[in-house]
Parts: C-alpha cells; structure tokens; sequence
C-alpha cells in the first residue's frame, strides 16, 4: 500500500502517514456511495435532519480536537483552526433544516397541474485545497447530504487529516455506510477519478484557476454538474474620505490571514492619491503588529505557507531588489516562514501585482478617482472579493456594482457568511455555495404533468 507524509509547517516535523488512495480503492469508494444512494435519498426528510444535527453535534463534541490536528497539519493558528472546526458545526447545522423545506412547486397549466420535485443529483464528489481543509469541506458536505446525495471527498494531499477524522464523526454519529466517505490521496489519481467515473453526477472544486480549467474540461465530457471556486486577485479600495485609521488597521488582515493563502485575499490595495501618504503611514504600523509565529500560541495571528514548494514560489514574487516598501517579522529556523510584505510602487505588469500570489505579499497602488478606481479593480481575469472603504454610501453602492467581483465588503474585510452566497466572478469560478439556495446546486428540477381532465 503506498503511504503519504503530513508534515507540520511550523516545525518541518511529520505529523502522520497516511494512506494514498488507488484507482481500484476508489472505485470500490463509488460502488459503496452507488449502493447507498437509494437508502439515503429515502430516509425522511426529519430522519435526515435529525442526522446532520447529530452529526453537527459530534463535530462540536470535537472542536478541540480538529482545531489541533488543524494546526499540527496545517500551521494555522490555533483560535483560526477552532472557528474553522465551529464552522463545519455551523454549516452542518444551517443545513440541517433544508430536508423538511426541499418544496417543489405547483403550476396550474391548461388541462391540470403541472408539479415539481427537488431530486437529489446523485453522488457528489469534493475536491478539496489545502488552504482551508475543514470550512470547505463543510461548504459542499453540508447541502449536498441535506439534498440526499451521497459524498466522497478529497482531501488535499498536503492537508487530510482534519477530513479524515470529520468522516468518523459522520459514521459514529450515525450516518448509514457509503453516505460519505474521505479518500485521501493525490489529485491526479483520486481526484482524477471522481471526475472520470460516470456514476459520480456532480464535482465541487475548490483550488487553483489552472486545476479546474482541466476539471471543467473533464466533467463536459459527461455533462457533469459542477461548481468552482478558484483563484482571486482582489481589491481593497480606499477612498480618500474614508475612516483611514480604520481601514488601514483592516488592510492587514485582508490580505495576511492565513498568511495570505486566502481566495479572498485583497492582495491589491488601491488608495485614492489625496492620501495615499497618510494611509501608507498608518499601514506601517499595522503591518509590523502583525504576530507571526508558533500556530499553537493563542496569540499568532499568522502561521507558516504550507509547504517548502510553496514558500519558494512566493519568494519568488520578492526577489532581490523588489520595491519592499516595508515588512512585518517571521520567525527563523525550521518552518516555511515568510514576513507579511508590502510592494509599492510596482508598475502595471509587476508580476506580484497581476498574478494571485497566495501569500503574504501586498501592493499598494493610487488611484486618481472612482472611475479610475473601477478600472483598476476591473484589470484582472479573476472576480472573487474585495472591499471599499468610503463614507460615502452612495458611492460604496455605486462602485460595488461596478467592480465584477461575487463577493464584497463596504467598510470591512469581511467574506464568506455560510448563510449568504459565495463564488466568483470571471476565472474565479462557476456556481454559487452556501447561503439558502446551495441546494439547488445538489438537486435536479423534475417536472411532473398530471392531467385533470377525463
Ligand atoms: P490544486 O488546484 O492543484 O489543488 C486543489 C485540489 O485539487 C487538491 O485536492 C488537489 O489534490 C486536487 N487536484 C490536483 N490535480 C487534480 C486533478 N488533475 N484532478 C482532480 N483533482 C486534482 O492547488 P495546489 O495545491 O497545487 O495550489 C496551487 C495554487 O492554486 C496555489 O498556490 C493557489 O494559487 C491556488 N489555490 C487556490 C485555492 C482557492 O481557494 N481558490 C486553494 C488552493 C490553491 P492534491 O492535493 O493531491 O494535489
């Protein structure tokens, strides 16, 4: 059997060996999901809730336990790994009332009545990153189980064991065999096949632009249904009469939580030139507070990148003789370490300014007004966040119409809520998660004509 290693980022230690899932494992994976589909879809609708409410429960019993397996495997910091465990509670419980409200509707149409079903669309399978292993996860698990859709996830190869041990909570809180399975192992085998095997109906991934151009391209073969969540390149737009103070003390954590391995990350902030000085002096301060160090401190606000590989390529968007305008801290020795870094000025095709870094790299750019503003923010091929910073709400409104981008925050960083939509615009992604209609992504329309006339 061939075994992968887990190593804790912090410490290049090996946390744990896992098991790597084979083609023929996965495959016996999907007969098992195959098998139980029909009984999952028919167990009651309150039978089904009551399911994810235990399952929720177990994962609460839990917290402690996954935010810690969280930071050994992940280097997130511990009081970011106990909410992320809280949220997969949160999400099992949000959809654990979707069961008893699957409606259909009734259409009266000449001659009878036409009604509809919300079918479940057969088994799903996640693909997920290693950037947030629980909270998305959760994101897919929780309405595709409410719709009656059996689930096999896949957990990023760097990041499985959080999704391993949310698989035994599932069976010990009483999900029946096959309704959802963990099959760690690499993307190209595991992942490959969920996309390829035709009893697998639908595909929710999270990760890179380029992985899920090859998923969407694999999953039209089929006509296979299927959401992405990608890359991001967002904006943090600061208007000169803004509460500078404020949004300055925020920029930080925009950009630097989970040391920047964020699809959210506002990794360009754009500052109206009538203060672009006072705000970089406020930025300064706010950047070097930033805490940065051992993930199982309650006080580190930022942990190490994932992985040797990962560190080398961020570096790389800092070479030597890069305009740092200035720097936070990072610990020396073992550990993929980089210090939250700011760029200014950079030129339009500075590569640390056009591509998504996932790192904890910022540039800092001016802009002369709105509409200048709204082009810069618009200069990218991805669509996932940002924010904007005004007094002005009749402008905040404006400019967020304007920015093509899914999700955005007026005077906050804030993103993802599990009960408001998620999912990008352009190449940042297909289809929308979370929020009350997440279940139309797991459910197919039937539509039913019965004749009343004799
Ligand atoms: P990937 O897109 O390669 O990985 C995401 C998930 O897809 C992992 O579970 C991975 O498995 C799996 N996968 C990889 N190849 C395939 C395939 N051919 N078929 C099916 N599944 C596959 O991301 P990386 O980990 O390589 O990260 C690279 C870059 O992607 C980051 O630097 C960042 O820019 C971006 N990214 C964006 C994320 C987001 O939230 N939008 C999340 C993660 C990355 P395995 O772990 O085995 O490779």
């Amino acid at each position: 059997m061939s075994t992968f290693t887990v190593l804790n980022p912090a410490t290049e230690e090996t946390v744990a060996t896992v098991p790597s899932t084979s083609v023929e494992e996965a495959d016996a994976a999907i007969a098992r999901a195959a098998a139980a589909r029909e009984a999952w879809r028919a167990v009651g609708p309150s039978d089904r809730a009551a399911l994810l409410r235990a399952f929720a429960d177990a994962v609460d019993a839990h917290i402690e336990e996954l935010a810690q397996l969280e930071v050994a495997g992940s280097g997130h910091p511990v009081g970011q790994a106990r909410w992320e465990a809280g949220n997969v509670r949160d999400v099992l419980r949000y959809y654990s009332a979707a069961p008893e409200r699957l409606f259909g509707k009734q259409i009266p149409v000449p001659g009878g009545v036409n009604v509809t079903f919300q079918e479940p669309v057969g088994i799903v399978g996640l693909i997920v990153p290693w950037n947030f292993p629980m909270p998305i996860l959760g994101w897919g698990l929780g309405p595709a189980l409410a719709a009656g859709n059996p689930v096999i996830a896949k957990p990023a190869e760097r990041t499985p064991l959080t999704a391993i041990r949310i698989g035994e909570l599932a069976r010990e809180a009483g999900l029946p065999d096959g309704v959802f399975q963990v099959l760690p192992g690499k993307g190209s085998v595991v992942g490959q096949r969920l996309v390829d095997h035709e009893a697998v109906r639908k595909i929710v991934f999270t990760g890179s632009t380029e992985v899920g151009r090859q998923i969407m391209a694999g999953c039209a073969r089929q006509v296979k249904r299927l959401t992405l969540e990608l890359g991001g390149k967002s904006a943090n737009i600061v208007f000169a009469d803004a509460d500078l103070e404020r949004a300055a003390a925020a920029a930080p954590q925009a950009v630097f939580d989970n040391a920047g391995q964020d699809c959210c990350a506002r990794s360009r902030i754009l500052v109206q030139r009538s203060a672009f000085g006072r705000f970089m002096e406020m930025l300064e301060p706010a950047v070097k507070r930033v805490a940065v160090g051992d993930p199982a401190s309650p006080d580190t606000e930022m942990g190490p990148l994932i992985s040797a590989e990962h560190l080398h390529r961020v570096a790389s968007y800092v070479p030597a003789g890069a305009p740092v305008a200035f720097r936070g801290s990072a610990p020396d020795g073992p550990g993929y370490w980089f210090a939250p870094t700011v760029l200014a000025p950079v030129p339009p095709d500075y590569p640390a300014y056009t591509e998504e870094v996932f790192g904890p790299v910022v540039t800092v750019v001016p802009f002369e007004d709105e509409a200048d503003a709204v082009k810069i923010a618009n200069d990218t091929p991805y669509g996932l966040s940002g924010s904007i910073w005004t007094q002005n709400l009749g402008r905040a409104l404006r400019v967020a119409r304007a920015v093509e981008t899914g999700n955005l925050s007026v005077n906050s960083h804030s993103s993802v809520r599990y009960w408001t939509p998620f999912g990008g615009f352009k190449q940042s992604g297909l289809g929308r998660e979370l929020g009350p209609d997440a279940l139309d992504a797991f459910t197919e329309t039937k539509n039913v004509f019965i004749a009343t006339e004799e």
